[in-house]
């Protein structure tokens, strides 16, 4: 299984780390390995510097080499939901040209927008 962390603020200029566990019944062990910056060095990183972070994403059958693969693009942030969100509604593009399993987070996130211009 690969899983994509997303960080609330940028460490330097990384906001994410993607990773892999053998499991869904490891993925607990290893995120709990990574809020105590143990693992990988980046994480120990934004553990010191008191950032928190979500799994934002996961791929349930994928495997180390599709990890690889996705390190390798260095450009999670096109992988992220968080991210894509944000940046759909701050470049105001259309709703026609998002991907379709994202339209209805999109749409929803854009109505509690609407909703707060109301207020
Ligand atoms: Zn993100």
């Amino acid at each position: 299984m690969v899983y994509l962390l997303h960080f609330d603020r940028p460490l330097c200029h990384a906001q994410h780390y993607i990773g892999y566990t053998e499991s869904a019944e490891t993925l607990p062990i290893r995120l709990d390995h990574h809020a105590h910056g143990r693992g990988a060095s980046i994480m120990r990183a934004v553990t010191v510097a008191g950032i928190n972070w979500h799994v934002v994403r996961v791929w349930p059958e994928a495997d180390r080499s599709f990890e690889r693969r996705l390190k390798d693009q260095k450009n999670s942030a096109r992988l992220c939901p968080v991210c894509n969100i944000l940046l759909d509604i701050s470049l105001d593009v259309p709703l026609y040209s998002c991907l379709a399993q994202r339209k209805e987070l999109i749409y929803a996130s854009l109505q509690t927008r609407r909703q707060d211009d109301r207020r």
